[in-house]
């Protein structure tokens, strides 16, 4: 059960998963594989997907992308993954989904920028794909970026604040400016003929302060649901600590019915671990539970030896490993707790609190470990094999404990399907 309220907003249903309206929050990615290669952008997809993203968007930016769209699908169906694709567009969308209707009907969302749909034609591109979705009965999110904002928009704002008799902070009418675009493109969306139900939106920049004051204010605008993210977050750390910065406020309030993690990966790194990273965050929050958290103190001066870190490394490797029968035989697993901590001052205190913990001798205390289950102490290990017998005592656990409750409803990623 999450400790915060969430906004109420109208659920958007892409696919089989619903964003909003009390869902649980659903975690989505996007492939930066060249959607043409539809082998390549099929094996990308599955594998963000088997990593837990509920939704995977790839760019649909050409002709050729757009024409391989339909066999990236098939191959994901083949494949057994049956997670919904969201083709993201910019500039060409009105052309490729009127010229591609297979590209059409087998997304199951269109991404539109209003930023990115023409000048002179801007209203009628964006309307033609809103017909479009409208016609094949999918959802689009209006995703507004402040690195392509409507200038129209902009410059009409930035000339009624220079009129006020105190104009307020630039970066202030741009934030705005990305409100109010958001705002009236779902207003001309559903003029088009699309329904209420049938729009998410965004408002991403890269600055954490503004992206939290951007969806505060685009949240006391709209009753639609809202694709949270950081764009352009970064690489590493940096990336992950700047989103989580970002995202954990807004989720807090309430805000917030999608998370996509916008990680630059190393060339040729691992492009899952957005997802894992937008799993955790919410399973940091309490939002929902993805798999068991290993609870480990950082180790200090009293921890002289490894054990204690291998021991950590090890049980979290174990479990990662177990998880995908874990999930299977033992519904509301993920929601488990294990502390693996270094030594007699914090160790069965926080072992105490978890599911299951162990408090593992420092320096100069007794080499001898004691085991809490459930906040009781049950026995205690010592010599070598102390970690494998704790991962006994860990799998009679999980069996116990879960095994006998299939009426338990997951947390997981089957939770958040209509
Ligand atoms: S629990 Fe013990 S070993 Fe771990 S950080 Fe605290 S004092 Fe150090």
């Amino acid at each position: 059960m999450s400790l915060w309220t969430r906004k109420n907003t109208v659920p958007v249903v892409v696919g089989d998963v619903t964003i909003g309206g009390g869902a649980p929050v659903v975690v989505q990615s996007m492939t930066n594989t060249d959607t043409a290669d539809a082998v390549g952008t099929a094996t990308q997809a599955a594998e963000l997907a088997r990593a837990g993203s509920e939704l995977v968007r790839v760019t649909v930016n050409n002709e050729a992308a757009a024409r391989a769209l339909p066999e990236v699908v098939a191959r994901l169906r083949d494949a057994g993954a049956d997670v919904p694709i969201i083709g993201d567009f910019h500039y060409n969308g009105h052309l490729l989904l009127t010229r591609y209707p297979e590209c059409a009907g087998a997304l199951a969302k269109y991404r539109i920028n209003p930023g990115n749909v023409g000048t002179k034609r801007r209203d009628a591109n964006f309307s033609e794909i809103v017909r479009v979705a409208a016609e094949y009965g999918k959802p689009v999110r209006i995703g507004v970026n402040w690195g392509s904002l409507d200038q129209r928009l902009l410059t009409e704002l930035m000339d009624a604040n220079a009129r006020r008799p105190e104009p307020r902070d630039a970066r202030e009418v741009l934030l705005e400016a990305m409100v109010e675009s958001a705002v009236r493109s779902a207003v001309l969306a559903e003029e088009t003929g699309l329904g209420h139900d049938r729009i998410v939106l965004s408002a991403k920049v890269s600055s954490v302060p503004e992206l939290i004051r951007v969806y505060r204010m685009l949240s006391e605008r709209s009753d639609l649901p809202l694709h949270l993210g950081l764009t352009e977050a970064g690489m590493g750390t940096k990336g992950i600590v700047a989103t989580t910065t970002a995202l954990s406020p807004l989720l807090m309030e309430g805000i917030g019915d999608t998370v996509r993690v916008s990680l630059t990966p190393r060339p040729g790194g691992d492009r899952t671990e957005e997802v894992r990273v937008a799993q955790q965050v919410l399973q940091s929050l309490g939002i929902r539970s993805f798999e068991p958290q290993v609870t480990s103190c950082p180790g200090c001066g009293r921890t002289t030896s490894t054990l204690f870190q291998e021991m950590a490394a090890d049980i979290a490797d174990y479990i990662r490993e177990k998880m995908p029968e874990w999930r299977t035989l033992y519904p509301g697993v993920e929601e488990l707790d294990v502390a693996v901590m270094g030594c007699v001052v914090n160790g069965p205190g926080e072992s105490r609190h978890a599911d299951l913990g162990i408090s593992l001798p420092g320096t100069a205390e007794d080499p001898k470990a004691p085991v809490y289950v459930d906040g009781q102490h049950v026995t205690t290990l010592k010599g070598e094999g102390l970690i494998e017998e704790f991962k006994r005592i860990l799998d009679d656990y999980v069996a116990r404990r879960y095994e006998s409750r299939p009426e338990l409803e997951p947390t997981g990623s089957a939770s958040s399907r209509t």
